[in-house]
C-alpha cells in the first residue's frame, strides 16, 4: 500500500453532494472516506471500506456535518477604498447606477502592488476560513490594458501559496472609464488590446462582461465576446441585473460556461436557459442589499438549469468576505431553493460554474480532496443559524489548513 494514505470517518452527515449519480445517496451516515495524493480515493460507508485499506492517518470527525469544500463562483478581490457611504446614500433612496465603480478604480490605480495584494490575500483567507476552497477572482477595476493587466498578475501574486483554486477572469468591460470616448469605444479597446494581451501571457481563463442598461450594450458584448473566443477564453456574463437585456440569450449563442445574476430573468430566458448547457449562476447577498429582485431560482431549478450560488463579493454592493455560508442560507431563505438545492449549488453548481465539475464540488474518487467540517450536525444549520454557521476545520487536496477561529 502506497504511503500517505488517509482515512476520515464519521458518526454525523456525510453531504457526498452528487446528484446526478442515482447508485449514491446525497448524504451518508455513517461515512468513510480514503484520501491519497491529494485525491478521493473512496467513500462510503464504514462496513464497505476496502479491505485493509492500511491507512497512515485516521481522522474520526465524530458527528460533524461534513460536505465539499465551497466553490464561490463570482468574486471581484481585487480593490481599494471603501463605498460603505455608497451604500448607506442608496439605502436611504439614492438610486444605483454603479457610477461607484469608478470610485474604485481611481483607489485602486492609485493603490501600490503590496497594498492591493495584501488587502486581496486576507480578502481570499477569509473566503478558505469560511470552508470556501475554490474561488473565481475578477479584475475589472482597473478599466486600462496596463491596470488591467496589474490586476490580474497581482491576483496571481494574492492567491499565491494560499490554500485554495484560484480561477481568474478578465472583467475588462465591467464599466467605462472617465477616459474613455463611449463605450463602443472603449469595448473597443477590451477586444483589440486587452483580450489579445492578456490571452497571450495567460493571465485569465474567463473573459466576463457586465452587459446591461447604463454598462455595455449587446453590441459592445457581442464585440467582447468574440474576441474572447477567438483568442481562446472562456465566457461567462453578468446578465440580466437592472434589466431584461437579452443579454442571456447572448452569452447562451457565444457558448458562455455561466451567465451570472439575472435578477430580472423572465420565463424566456429561463426557457433558452433550459434548452442550453449554460450554468445559471445566482448572487442572493447583493439582491438582498440592493432590495430589488431576487433571480427566479424555483424557476430554473424546476426546469433542469444547473444553478450555482456564489456570494459576489465585491467593492460596491455586497463587500462580505468568507460569506458563502449564508450564501447558502439565502438560496433557500430569499430564493425559495431547498437547503439541500442551496448546499448543491454552492458545490457541484459552482463547479460547473467555473468548468471544475470533473475536479471539485463533490465527494467522489479522483476528485480533490477538499473538506469541510462544520460547527453544525445537519445542513438545515446554514438555514436556521444564518450567516453564523462557521467552518470548524478544512482540508484542500488533503492537506488541513490552518484557519483562525
Ligand atoms: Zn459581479
Amino acid at each position: 500500500m502506497s504511503a500517505g494514505i488517509t482515512l476520515f470517518t464519521g458518526s454525523g452527515r456525510l453531504a457526498v453532494a452528487q446528484p446526478h449519480v442515482a447508485a449514491m445517496p446525497g448524504t451518508l451516515s455513517p461515512w468513510a472516506l480514503l484520501v491519497g495524493d491529494g485525491r478521493i480515493l473512496w467513500v462510503g460507508e464504514p462496513g464497505e471500506l476496502p479491505s485493509e485499506p492500511d491507512a497512515d492517518e485516521v481522522l474520526d470527525l465524530g458527528s460533524a456535518l461534513v460536505t465539499p469544500g465551497l466553490v464561490d463562483a463570482h468574486t471581484h478581490p481585487l480593490y481599494a477604498g471603501d463605498r460603505s457611504d455608497e451604500a448607506a446614500a442608496r439605502l436611504a433612496g439614492q438610486p444605483y447606477t454603479g457610477g461607484g465603480i469608478l470610485r474604485t478604480v481611481a483607489a485602486t490605480r492609485a493603490a501600490s502592488d503590496e497594498e492591493l495584494v495584501d488587502l486581496a490575500r486576507h480578502r481570499l483567507m477569509a473566503e478558505v476560513a469560511a470552508g470556501t476552497t475554490a474561488v473565481e477572482c475578477k479584475s475589472g477595476y482597473g478599466l486600462s490594458t496596463d491596470e488591467e493587466i496589474r490586476s490580474l498578475r497581482l491576483i496571481a501574486r494574492a492567491a499565491d501559496g494560499l490554500p485554495l483554486r484560484v480561477t481568474r477572469t478578465f472583467l475588462g468591460a465591467h464599466a467605462v472609464p472617465g477616459e474613455a470616448a463611449s463605450a463602443s469605444d472603449y469595448a473597443h479597446t477590451v477586444a483589440k488590446q486587452m483580450i489579445p494581451a492578456i490571452a497571450a501571457d495567460g493571465l485569465a481563463e474567463f473573459c466576463d462582461v457586465f452587459c446591461d442598461e447604463g454598462f455595455f450594450t449587446l453590441q459592445d458584448a457581442e464585440m467582447v465576446l468574440s474576441a474572447a473566443r477567438g483568442a481562446g477564453l472562456r465566457v461567462r456574463m453578468h446578465a440580466e441585473q437592472l434589466f431584461r437585456t437579452g443579454a442571456t440569450e447572448l452569452a447562451i449563442r457565444f457558448g458562455a460556461v455561466s451567465v451570472d445574476h439575472l435578477e430580472q430573468l423572465d420565463e424566456a430566458g429561463v426557457a433558452a436557459l433550459a434548452a442550453s448547457n449554460t450554468v445559471a449562476t445566482l448572487l442572493p447577498a447583493p439582491a438582498l442589499v440592493m432590495r430589488g429582485h431576487v433571480p427566479p431560482a424555483r424557476g430554473l431549478l424546476d426546469s433542469g438549469v444547473t444553478v450555482a450560488l456564489a456570494s459576489d463579493a465585491n467593492a460596491g454592493t455586497f463587500g462580505g468576505w468568507g460569506q458563502m455560508p449564508l450564501v447558502i442560507g439565502l438560496g433557500a431563505a430569499l430564493l425559495g431553493m431547498t437547503i439541500d438545492e442551496a448546499l448543491t449549488a454552492a458545490t457541484v453548481g459552482g463547479a460547473a460554474s467555473l468548468g471544475l465539475s470533473m475536479e471539485r464540488g463533490r465527494l467522489a474518487p479522483g476528485l480533490a480532496a477538499d473538506l469541510v467540517a462544520w460547527d453544525a450536525e445537519h445542513e438545515g444549520a446554514f438555514a436556521l443559524r444564518l450567516g453564523s454557521v462557521r467552518a470548524r476545520r478544512v482540508w484542500v487536496a488533503g492537506r488541513e489548513v490552518q484557519i483562525e477561529t
